[in-house]
């Protein structure tokens, strides 16, 4: 029978090598992704926009997004909203380095991803040159909405990826295990 069927599968499933690992990895997932603190980082005229949208028209706390944090160490995800000076950049590192792992980089609008209008001396032409980036957000600005659904992608990939992304995150634990020790 169906059920039959599924209690064979379900058993197996249980029975094989990679089960608990799975199930582990799916519910830090899915943790991880309904509680992420962004770390303030608002850099020009995308910031009113990000703020805007943990205001209360836009509600961002429906999704578990709304505590930005002042400190980097309280947070695991960070909006750049904004042209990136090179003046700014080493500060930027400096709060991306300070973040606890695992951690997340939004990059929000035009300048932030690529300099945008400021193809100048001043101005870093994309933030990828600084912290690397997981999710590009177009637009000059972009609406809340924009940000949200960003968010929202965001958080799909942080649901179905694995517990340790890259090895470089593997490497960095385990030099900040060795360090602890
Ligand atoms: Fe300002 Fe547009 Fe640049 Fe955002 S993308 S910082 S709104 S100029």
């Amino acid at each position: 029978s169906k059920r039959g069927d599924l209690r064979a599968e379900a058993a197996e499933s249980v029975d094989s090598p990679g089960f608990l690992l799975t199930s582990v990895e799916k519910l830090a997932g899915l943790a991880q992704a309904r509680s992420l603190w962004p770390v303030t980082m608002g850099l020009a005229c995308c910031a009113i926009e990000m703020m805007a949208t943990a205001g209360p028209r836009f509600d961002l706390s429906r999704f578990g997004w709304e505590v930005f944090r002042a400190s980097p160490r309280h947070a695991d995800v960070m909006i750049v909203s904004g042209r990136v000076s090179h003046k700014m950049a080493p500060v930027i590192r400096n709060v991306y380095d300070s973040m606890p792992e695992p951690k997340w980089v939004i990059s929000m609008g035009a300048c932030a991803s690529s300099g945008g209008i400021f193809n100048n001396y001043a101005v870093v032409q994309g933030c990828d040159h600084v912290v690397p980036v997981d999710i590009y957000l177009p637009g000059c600005p972009p609406r809340p909405e924009m940000l949200i659904n960003a968010m929202l992608e965001l958080t799909r990939q942080i649901e179905n990826k694995p517990l340790f992304r890259h090895r470089e995150e593997i490497a960095r634990a385990v030099e900040a295990a060795a360090l602890a020790a």
